[in-house]
């Protein structure tokens, strides 16, 4: 039985030490958070997946279920696994369930004022032994963790979406971040049968540092007229391989992450190599933020994505 492309996540029946962290809270229910719910309770956590909008849990579930079902489909589940692990997901608003959380992780908006707050929320709510984490694609997670009561409890775990497909996490430790957490955390991450890429704690980490340039860069030669959204994904894919194109994939992201990441990079790097183009300024200030709502740089009404420009 395998998840993903990894193929390396263990049988919950195998035995009964089936996680590293029994009881999960996932702080964001959106295309990440539901992602990170869907993979620990199938490894066999039970997990609190919290959010402010009641919407964004129910499309959740219906996500989780759909994706599992899917799984099954290819034989990378087994079905009896699919109710047991859809059982042990509790989806709420209040941060009250969060009482008996080995670790919380969060993965809310890319916005360091959301996630401070959230952060201060939810320590008020959790064991003082418990283990916490964000998901964040560009925050400094020294301070994040410096910000709350346990930064040496405290390590970035940074999953790639779509969280059950995709095989790598990137650990980041913040300057305060004991050698027995990150330990912990390479533990968890692994136990999902994921891969760890160590990053040091700098704008962007690995991942995004290298591949949010890139897709900038992209959205500046259709700014600039060089190509058009077609030519530009069909050229990268075609010519280099990609398997998306970088303005596909940007919508995949969602654009309001992509201008959060560049800020983050542009910011805290001081390099105007990494200046957000203002056509993703537009978009994102147009509400157009890519699949999540629809239309981005491909407009996704219809069976087949349509390029926008
Ligand atoms: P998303 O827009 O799909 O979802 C964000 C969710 O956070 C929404 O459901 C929203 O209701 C919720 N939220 C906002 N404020 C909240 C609050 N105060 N309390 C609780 N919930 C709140 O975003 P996403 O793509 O899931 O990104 C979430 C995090 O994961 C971000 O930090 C992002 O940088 C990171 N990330 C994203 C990707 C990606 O490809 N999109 C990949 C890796 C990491």
């Amino acid at each position: 039985m395998s998840c993903g492309t990894t193929g390396k996540r263990p049988s919950v029946d195998a035995g009964k030490e089936i996680y590293v962290f029994k009881t999960i809270g996932v702080i964001g229910a959106g295309q990440m958070g539901h992602g990170i719910a869907h993979v620990s309770a199938l490894a066999g956590a039970q997990v609190r997946l919290l959010d402010t909008a009641e919407s964004a849990l129910d499309d959740a579930m219906e996500r989780i279920a759909d994706y599992m079902a899917k799984q099954a489909a290819r034989g990378q589940i087994d079905k009896s696994e699919i109710d047991p692990a859809l059982g042990r997901i509790v989806t709420g608003t209040d941060y009250a369930m969060l009482y008996d959380c080995d670790m919380v992780i969060e993965s809310a908006t890319e916005s360091e004022v959301v996630k401070r707050e959230i952060l201060k929320t939810a320590i008020q709510n959790m064991l003082p032994d418990a283990y916490l984490s964000t998901n964040t694609s560009s925050i400094s997670i020294t301070r994040l963790a410096a910000n709350t009561d346990r930064p040496e409890r405290f390590c970035g775990c940074h999953f790639m979406n779509p969280v059950p497909a995709m095989p790598l996490v990137e650990l980041i430790r913040g300057l305060a971040t004991t050698d027995a957490t990150f330990e912990k955390f390479k533990e968890f991450t692994e136990a999902l049968g994921k891969t760890v890429a160590v990053s040091e704690d700098f704008p962007g980490f690995i991942v995004n540092r290298i591949l949010l340039p890139m897709i900038n860069e992209a959205i500046y030669t259709l700014y600039e007229g060089v190509g058009s959204v077609s030519a530009i994904d069909t050229a990268m894919k075609l010519g280099t391989r990609h398997p998306k194109g970088p303005l596909e994939l940007a919508d995949f992201i969602g654009l309001d992450t992509c201008l959060a990441i560049l800020s983050v990079l542009h910011g805290d790097l001081a390099d105007a190599k990494y200046r957000p183009c203002p056509l993703l300024v537009k978009y994102v200030e147009a509400g157009w933020l890519g699949v999540k709502t629809g239309r981005g740089f491909y407009d996704y009404a219809g069976d087949t994505p349509r390029p926008t420009r």
